[in-house]
């Protein structure tokens, strides 16, 4: 039976989760301050990850946990006068990576990222967006021997237990895979099942027109103004109040803003993020992750993308981008970098759950209204198959993936 369903946010999991309702004949209204695909989901690295079965969880020794208290390292940062109200979040975080429950959320998780590929692939198609990816993997480098030697073995059980293609690259082996790529790098893992876009903004707007093509309606509105009218909802846009019996909340980091008031209390925070383009003379063709300097470099349209790693702080605080001045310097050491292509950097967050796994289900406590956000590190890797999830969800159908562990219920 057709639905008359309004979806509120327009990133990748937004548009994915309006054009997988719409493809099921529902009547979709996709609604967003902005035009599709300018947030997040616009400023990421651009990799459609499928090696990353194990979300990031919060440190369980103590010495790296005091390395970041103590700020020394730049894959994490943090606003001390954020640290209050961090706190209850990040406790959980850190209750929710201990070995036994940590080992239930990759199980949830690689369930997930296993279908990244095929569900994009299948839009990247319908939207004639070939050209915007390559398929090629990304490098995991390390500068000392030893961390690389860890790192190897670990790639090794992760990707024999989940069948990943992976190679493990000597510095030789480096140069021989991605010539761009020169500096005092010990080794990489080469992850090669992940694909990499060239423009993350761009393959949101080339879905959003698939949706639009398809007789998918966007709109320009705010969607702090949904309230519920009759057994439905309504929504003021610039065009008028959109009325549907379903309001789906997709929001990734501003979900929480919208939901308080609602009375759910979600373990939500958010992890800030940087980028600036950089000129480049010669592009590398991977992007390589520097992980003792927590950043990445990924060869996009507009110049080699930097994006930084953690920033834990306020949502809406000015931006403090110490991690990106840090990273330049020490990018400059691994490829002949130029000028940045912007006068100042982006910033973007990271909406992330306690448990590293997104919410995606129905509101438990208000009939028709559905939630798919949080999404973390991975959003933009995600987006498809959690759209695809939702709508078996709302379609009362049997999921194909057990959508159980991202229940909203799970929070009460
Ligand atoms: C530096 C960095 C690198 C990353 N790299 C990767 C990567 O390589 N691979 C990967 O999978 N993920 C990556 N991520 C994570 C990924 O970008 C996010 O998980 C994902 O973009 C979240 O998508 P979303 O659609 O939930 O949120 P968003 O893309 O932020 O979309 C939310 C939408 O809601 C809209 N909105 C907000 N408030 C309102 C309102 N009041 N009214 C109307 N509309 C509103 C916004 O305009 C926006 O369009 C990275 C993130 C960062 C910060």
């Amino acid at each position: 039976m057709t639905k008359d369903i309004v979806v509120l946010g327009a990133g990748m999991v937004g548009v994915c989760t309006a054009l997988a309702l719409l493809q099921r004949g529902h009547a979709v209204v996709l609604v967003d301050r902005r035009e599709p695909g300018r947030e997040t989901s616009y400023g990421n690295a651009g990799i459609i990850q499928r090696e990353a079965v194990q979300p990031y969880a919060f440190p369980r020794e103590w010495a790296a946990v005091l390395r970041v208290v103590a700020r020394q390292g730049n894959d994490v940062h943090y606003h001390p006068g954020a640290l209050a109200s961090l706190l209850p979040p990040l406790a959980r975080y850190w209750r929710e990576s201990a070995p036994d429950r940590y080992a239930g959320t990759i199980a949830a998780y690689s369930a997930l990222i296993r279908h990244c590929l095929t569900e994009h692939e299948r839009l990247i198609a319908l939207a004639g967006a070939e050209d915007l990816v390559r398929k090629s993997g990304w490098l995991q480098g390390y500068r000392s021997a030893a961390a690389f030697d860890d790192a190897a073995r670990a790639a090794t059980e992760v990707g024999q237990q989940h069948g990943l293609d992976y190679r493990i690259l000597d510095r030789a082996g480096i140069t021989a895979t991605d010539p761009a790529w020169c500096g005092p790098l010990a080794g990489a893992i080469h992850w090669r099942d992940p694909w990499t876009i060239a423009d993350p903004g761009e393959l949101v707007s080339r879905y959003a027109t698939l949706y639009s093509q398809a007789g998918g309606i966007v709109r320009r509105g705010d969607a702090m103004t949904l309230r519920q009218a009759g057994s439905g909802w309504t929504v003021t846009t610039d065009e008028g109040p959109v009325n549907a019996a379903h309001a789906v909340v997709t929001l990734g980091p501003w979900a929480s803003a919208l939901i308080r008031p609602l009375g759910y209390r979600f373990p939500l925070f958010v992890k800030r993020g940087y980028h600036r383009h950089y000129a480049v003379e010669s592009m590398p063709s991977l992007p390589l992750l520097d992980v003792e300097n927590g950043f990445l470099l990924a060869p996009m349209k507009r110049g080699l993308r930097l994006t930084t790693g953690a920033e834990f702080a306020h949502h809406d605080a000015a931006p403090t981008p110490v991690q990106l001045r840090n990273a330049e310097r020490h990018a400059r050491e691994l490829v002949r970098m130029g000028a940045p292509v912007e006068d100042t950097p982006w910033l973007g967050a990271r909406p992330c759950v306690a448990d590293m796994r997104p919410i995606v289900g129905q509101a438990p406590r208000h009939p028709g209204l559905w939630f798919n956000f949080g999404h973390g590190h991975q959003g933009f890797t995600l987006g498809p198959v959690t759209a695809r999830l939702l709508a078996e969800l709302m379609d009362g159908e049997q999921p194909w993936v057990d959508a159980s562990p991202y229940d909203p219920v799970r929070f009460g």
